[in-house]
């Protein structure tokens, strides 16, 4: 083990999901197996550390000074949806569902790990409904204590504006019944249900 080599491996050992193993598997891999592809991944690195930022209206990440979807003058609904970060946001525009606007937190609020309002994307957010940009808002918070908190908060921060407020509904997941659900989503289930007839 020299020096450099440690120094590589101790920074991976920061990224998330890499132990000390794949640490040392992928410093070995560039160094040892791939050498050729190194300096690509360094310009990667380089190129996306200089460019890309957040989105001045919505904090998505963007390499303009607005995202895509905030760019987009047909995804201005008045819709936004509240997301706690960037990998969410993907995943509601995989599904394709909704076509109005995002609003990114960069995380929930919570007290145990020392996460305050002034530490998210909160003030842009209710920045946005007063501004009148923002006509509703679809909370899509995890379903958890501290996502809870995030919305107590947004709501009580949102009394005077009259703007609708609706949480996503939390259910079985597709191709799933009851009998494999946790004690959480039945509840969740429960509590979401919507009528029938
Ligand atoms: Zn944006």
């Amino acid at each position: 083990m020299t020096p450099a080599l440690e120094a590589l491996q101790k920074q991976l050992k920061q990224l998330p999901g890499v132990g000390y193993r794949s640490a040392e598997r992928i410093a070995l891999h560039l160094l040892v197996e791939k050498p050729g592809k190194l300096p690509e991944l360094v310009n990667a690195l380089q190129a996306a550390a200089k460019s890309v930022r957040r989105c001045v209206v919505c904090g998505n990440l963007s390499e303009e000074e607005q995202c895509p979807i905030c760019a987009d003058e047909r995804r201005r609904t008045g819709q936004v949806c509240v997301v706690e970060n960037v990998q969410d946001l993907a995943a509601l525009e995989r599904s394709g569902a909704f076509r109005g606007r995002y609003h990114v937190l960069h995380g929930k609020l919570s007290p145990i790990r020392g996460v305050a309002p002034e530490d998210l994307n909160l003030a842009a957010l209710l920045q946005r409904v007063e501004s009148g940009e923002a006509t509703e808002l679809i909370l899509a918070l995890s379903n958890d204590v501290e996502g809870e908190a995030t919305c107590h908060y947004l709501l009580d921060r949102l009394p005077k504006t009259g703007v609708p407020v609706t949480r996503i509904g939390f259910g079985l997941p597709s191709g799933s019944g009851v009998l494999y659900a946790d004690a959480v989503t039945l509840k969740s289930a429960l509590e979401g249900r919507r009528t029938y007839s």
